[in-house]
């Protein structure tokens, strides 16, 4: 399942106050899954989110977590979503891959600590991540 690519330099680096915003969120929703948007920049490959939106009429479940893309307004700095694992696995699925939304994906695996955090691009590969 791996292929030989050309190697990007990708980071997304997350504030700290986002990340503990998601956290709370996240443990609020247990068992569910829960799904926020990303609001940041992206620059020079490395994506700086900021912030977090609510999406409108998301609807989650305990292995499933959307929203209709069609109501979201067109907003340049929405990079991406976050959503929660309440299995504890950290991989997108291929239902996530299909929902990909802007240029990152970021999967929080339960038990929601900082270290359960992993981001991932529309292909489904790795991209670095750290707390700033
Ligand atoms: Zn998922």
């Amino acid at each position: 399942m791996f292929f030989k690519k050309k190697k990007i330099e990708r980071m997304v680096s997350l504030k700290t106050d986002v990340v503990d915003s998601i956290t709370s969120y996240c443990k609020i929703k247990h068992p569910n899954e829960s799904i926020l948007i990303l609001k940041g920049k992206s620059k020079s490959g490395t994506i700086l989110i900021e912030g977090l939106v609510i999406p409108p009429f998301s609807h989650t479940g305990p292995t499933f977590a959307g929203f209709p893309h069609s109501f979201l307004p067109f907003d340049m700095s929405y990079v991406g979503i976050v959503h929660s694992h309440p299995s504890g696995s950290a991989e997108p699925s291929l239902e996530d891959l299909h929902n990909f939304f802007g240029l990152v994906s970021i999967i929080v695996k339960f038990p929601y600590e900082k270290k359960d955090f992993f981001a991932w691009d529309g292909k489904g590969n790795s991209i670095k991540l750290e707390i700033v």
